[in-house]
């Protein structure tokens, strides 16, 4: 059974502009990040980790690297081999093999190769052209600095482009109430953040931010200068009163399910733990005393948690669970990455079950 212990938070030192919009949303998450070490306390999802290749492989054709599709073949091979062999080491073999665990693996690679279709398509810009992939930007005072992933400069024209493996755009409604679509907040944050990191080292303003998707989509952002310097300046403060809360104790923490469902530092906040004792059920985790553990014919095993009056019933642990469960009833223990069955209050264990006591 997992345990938290002390929690030593540190002063975070920079902000990237991939990181604000959750710090934004909780700051408190990002305390936690640092006081682990950016070591999370649940396993990531496996698109999560699929998605670092996908990022890689995009960028690796934008650059040319990848110049047809043979060598995306070995290239894909070569990246889904080395998460593969790091998921093992980290403890996550259950994700292995990706092709068989992700629903999605064949689909991504089909659009992958459709990528570079219309990369191999695209009319070369004339003029000289300089490209910087992944490239360290920082603040001259340090506080803000990120990884930019495309630069293309070609004489006056400066485009940021950043990859996005997921999807780029949410729903709106207008004043009609019409459904429009529009590129999602966050990364036009984002992109504003790397335009003025640009401008802080180089004292030029790209002319152009995009966002380029899987489908060789590119969402072009508006600017201007002015804004670009508002979030900036609105990302360092909130660094700045992040930082602050260390002492004064009052941490700027949202527990709502939008920001925690995916926050990986759950075991160890408060805040999201007192959701749970209030027998908050928005959520995949649960919290109870342990009242009985029972192990079926086939091996499988059930925990029955208290929770004020109501009894929750998490099923399928294995087998080789059975003594650790059993021996820690009258226990309160909480279980993080559970599905919800049909039925009330009944649970089923994932392949990212955690327990912490
Ligand atoms: S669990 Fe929720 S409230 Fe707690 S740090 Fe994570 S996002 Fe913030």
């Amino acid at each position: 059974m997992n345990k938290v212990g002390e929690i030593s938070f540190k002063e975070i030192k920079r902000i990237s502009p991939s990181q604000f919009f959750s710090m934004k949303n909780c700051a408190y998450k990002s305390l936690l990040a640092e006081a682990f070490d950016k070591k999370p306390l649940l396993p990531l999802s496996p698109n999560a980790y699929f998605g670092t290749v996908l990022h890689k492989m995009l960028e690796m054709t934008a650059k040319g690297i990848i110049k047809n599709e043979n060598d995306l073949n070995i290239e894909f091979a070569k990246q889904v081999k080395i998460l593969e062999d790091d998921l093992r080491d980290k403890g996550f073999s259950f994700f292995v093999p990706l092709k068989i665990k992700l629903r999605n693996f064949g689909l991504k690679k089909v659009q992958l190769k459709k990528y570079l279709r219309n990369n191999l398509e695209q009319p070369i810009k004339s003029g000289k052209t300089n490209l910087y992939s992944e490239k360290w930007f920082e603040s001259q005072d340090k506080l803000i600095g990120g990884k930019i992933d495309l630069i293309i400069e070609t004489g006056d024209d400066i485009e940021i482009i950043d990859f996005k493996t997921g999807t780029v755009t949410h729903d709106l409604l207008d004043d009609e109430g019409e459904v429009l679509s529009d590129v999602k907040n966050e990364y036009k944050e984002q992109l504003k953040l790397y335009a003025y990191l640009y401008f802080e080292n180089t004292n030029k303003f790209p002319t152009s931010l995009s966002l380029v998707d899987l489908a060789k989509q590119k969402f072009t952002i508006d600017f201007s200068e002015e804004e670009c310097k508002r979030v900036f300046d609105e990302a360092k403060t909130l660094l700045k009163t992040t930082n602050g809360s260390i002492s004064t104790r009052s941490f700027l923490a949202h527990p709502k399910e939008e920001n925690c469902k995916y926050c990986l530092y759950r075991p160890a906040c408060s805040f999201f733990q007192q959701k749970l004792d209030e027998a908050d059920f928005s959520f995949n985790d649960v919290l109870g005393v342990i009242k009985n553990v029972r192990i079926f014919q086939n091996g499988n095993v059930s925990v029955f948690l208290q929770n004020g009056n109501k009894i929750m019933t998490i099923k399928n642990f294995s087998f080789e669970d059975f003594d650790e469960l059993n021996k820690n009833i009258s226990k309160q223990i909480r279980i993080y990455n559970v599905t919800k069955e049909a039925a009330e209050y009944v649970y089923s264990v994932t392949d990212t079950t955690m327990i912490y006591e």
